[in-house]
């Protein structure tokens, strides 16, 4: 009955160590914490956006690095099955352009959350995270603003003029 419980008691802890540390749930509070308010995983929106700010017509969403193939240091392709995995994040990558498309279409504009701005070594500060978010959400002229680590997706060398 002791070990019962303490396995139960250790099962309580990882679950809420594990939802505390979501990404979600981190911009959920930088948002929250500066008086927007949102709905989250509304599904009948293309894609199902994590974060819907009906108010501003955004939505956002925070997207795993490996999943959606991003160009960085988590996005790390697996040493086996590489077909496998290559048609399988391809996939994801067409569903995503058309999920965008279809949102921008309905008036929508869509900021991009990439994990590696959340964690890892090169996240971003929660100030600067928190800053980009907020420019993004009020920008009129970006449809689709993506916010990255301080590593990734550098801006290429401006050509000489
Ligand atoms: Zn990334």
């Amino acid at each position: 009955m002791d070990s019962k419980t303490r396995e139960q008691r250790s099962r309580n802890m990882a679950a809420i160590k594990s939802s505390s540390t979501l990404p979600e749930v981190y911009i959920r509070k930088i948002l929250f914490s500066d008086g927007y308010r949102y709905r989250i995983n509304q599904k009948n929106l293309p894609g199902k956006p994590d974060i819907v700010l009906a108010k501003y017509k955004t939505v956002i969403f925070i997207h795993g690095c490996f999943w959606h193939r991003h160009n960085c240091h988590l996005a790390v392709m697996p040493k086996s099955n590489l077909d496998y995995w290559f048609k399988k994040l391809e996939a994801n990558v067409a569903r995503d352009k058309r999920n965008y498309q279809a949102l921008l279409s309905l008036g929508w504009k869509i900021i991009l959350v990439w994990e590696c701005a959340i964690k890892g070594k090169c996240r971003l500060a929660e100030a600067q995270l928190k800053s980009k978010i907020l420019a993004s959400i009020r920008c009129d002229y970006e449809q689709i603003t993506e916010i990255n680590s301080t590593a990734s997706h550098q801006a290429p060398p401006s050509p000489s003029s």
